[in-house]
């Protein structure tokens, strides 16, 4: 009895949100302001313009000292973003203009992240109801 419930616990916990997203984030961001600025800012390859690319260097610094930890949600849509309004506003334009471009150059990665932003979603309704 004891092994099998301590094999299911295992396998509950695995499936459950608290796990480090972090890194996997910060790939789907790098990707998405990379489709972005290559749209919008004619550039190509690893490169982004200067503007881009200062934006992203504090996103992955702020990234790093999130005060969620590793049970933190996505940036663009976390309710307490800590990159400062102006540059909040800014990246928040550039992960959801490039959505589109995402979909079609990295599917696997964009329905990942539509999953989490559903899971986000459905997590607040939930704690909301619970008040
Ligand atoms: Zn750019």
């Amino acid at each position: 009895m004891g092994i099998f419930s301590r094999f299911f616990n295992k396998r509950t916990n695995q499936q459950a949100p608290i796990k480090n997203t972090v890194p996997e984030e910060k790939k789907t961001i790098r990707k998405a302001f990379g489709v972005y600025c290559h749209a919008h800012h004619n550039t190509a390859g690893k490169a982004l313009c200067p503007k881009c690319n200062a934006l992203l260097m504090t996103v992955m610094t702020k990234i790093q000292r999130c005060p969620y930890g590793i049970t933190k949600p996505l940036c663009h849509i976390c309710d307490t973003p800590c990159f400062g309004q102006k540059q909040t506003l800014e990246f928040r334009k550039i992960m959801k203009g490039s959505q589109k471009r995402m979909f079609f150059r990295h599917p696997i990665m964009f329905v990942k992240q539509k999953m989490k932003e559903w899971g986000f979603a459905y997590m607040k309704q939930k704690q909301g109801q619970k008040k």
